[in-house]
């Protein structure tokens, strides 16, 4: 979501808002002002709301922990974590890269709702703990930890249903891997699933808007919608990485020629970039790979000059970000996107075997997913 603020970093994950989280915050704290006006009659206006607005924020600390929760547990699997996201229906832990196992994406996606879980049985269990006795009002701190126990509760038991993609469904989806064997069988049906859960979902909605429910209602039914496009996107993303379970050796440049960052860039230019066989070089420099030349360093400056210039003086010095020949070339692309990289060093075995660029990638995959599924015309891998 690229319209979201950054707050901050937790455990190195960085974790942002987006704009539309802003509606859920005032919508639920009028829903909780509401609900602590019918239940608590001896409070006055000002703790109303005083319990509302810090109910709402702690209700998005909890979904905070709920998502921390998937993302540590990915990273502790060997999986990137981009960051965390909260929006209007909760919050997105942006995980990267597939699993290997059935079993790693069930404990990814059980660790969210099991948080969940826990902060609602820690708050009911205070609640019922401290709770005045012979129908007194509780203090504004135990309202909002009941009102917080209860949510958590609700929060975990509805990201527990199998609809893809809610927890639950990915809770399914491993299970029908794990049992099947057969990822994409896996998720076709936790897709088909959770099809038929956001339809329910829908119909409740709209059962409870025509029976005077209106925002509620509303609520419920664009949840629906919005696990329904998800489920759809989710379907055509796994039939695109079918497809494209290309091993990433097919877009490398093998053996390309390294040089030094003392060279003339005049030199570079005629030996190797005007002979046509590669366009990008990686430069080294001390033996450690610096950055890539390509002919657009040396074309910011006039061609009179170029034997003045070193190669290392005109490139980007970045270090370069390294791939494994036997990466699978969907991931790659998926790595090199979420990072804006042009290219990266392929290895094998601690070597440099090649260079492989993002276009490249690019047309392969779209190559592919043409050749293999006729279906997918805009991939939902595009950023
Ligand atoms: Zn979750």
């Amino acid at each position: 979501m690229s319209s979201s603020i950054k707050i901050g970093r937790i455990s190195g994950i960085p974790i942002a808002v987006h704009p539309s989280w802003l509606i859920a915050f005032f919508f639920i704290a009028w829903t909780i002002s509401d609900l602590f006006q019918n239940s608590f009659d001896s409070w006055s206006a000002s703790q109303y709301w005083t319990g509302a607005i810090i109910g709402s924020l702690a209700l998005f600390a909890s979904v905070l922990v709920h998502e921390l929760a998937h993302s540590i547990v990915a990273q502790r699997l060997g999986l990137p974590v981009q960051g965390i996201t909260l929006f209007i229906f909760g919050g997105v832990s942006q995980i990267q890269g597939r699993y290997k196992r059935a079993r790693d994406e069930f404990l990814v996606a059980f660790a969210g709702p099991l948080s969940s879980l826990i902060i609602g049985a820690v708050g009911l269990f205070v609640w019922f703990t401290l709770r005045p006795d012979g129908g007194e009002d509780p203090s504004l701190l135990l309202g909002i930890i009941f009102y917080l126990g209860a949510m958590n509760i609700i929060l975990g038991v509805f990201n527990l249903l199998p609809g893809f993609p809610l927890d639950g469904g990915r809770v399914l989806r491993s299970a029908v891997w794990g049992w099947s064997g057969s990822e994409s069988r896996a998720t076709r049906v936790a897709a088909g699933v959770g099809n038929i859960v956001a339809w329910i979902l829908m119909a409740i909605g709209i059962f409870q808007f025509l029976n005077g429910n209106i925002i509620g209602g509303i609520w419920l039914a664009f949840i629906g919608l919005f696990l329904q496009s998800a489920a759809r996107g989710e379907r055509r993303a796994e039939s695109v990485r079918n497809a494209t379970q290309v091993p990433l050796r097919a877009a490398v440049q093998r053996t390309p020629q390294m040089v030094d960052a003392t060279d003339r860039v005049s030199d570079v230019m005629i030996d190797v970039i005007s002979r046509g066989f590669q366009q990008v070089v990686p430069v080294i420099e001390r033996d450690a790979p610096i950055g890539f030349f390509t002919a657009e360093d040396a074309n910011r400056f006039p061609p009179t000059e170029w034997h003045n210039l070193s190669v290392g003086g005109v490139i980007a010095r970045q270090e370069p970000f390294t791939v494994q020949l036997s990466d699978d070339a969907f991931d790659v692309l998926q790595a090199m996107q979420a990072r804006g990289l042009r290219y990266a060093l392929v290895l094998a075995m601690d070597n440099v075997v090649g260079v492989v660029g993002q276009a490249e990638l690019e047309a392969l995959i779209r190559y592919r997913s043409a050749d293999g599924d006729a279906s997918v015309g805009q991939p939902p891998y595009r950023p």
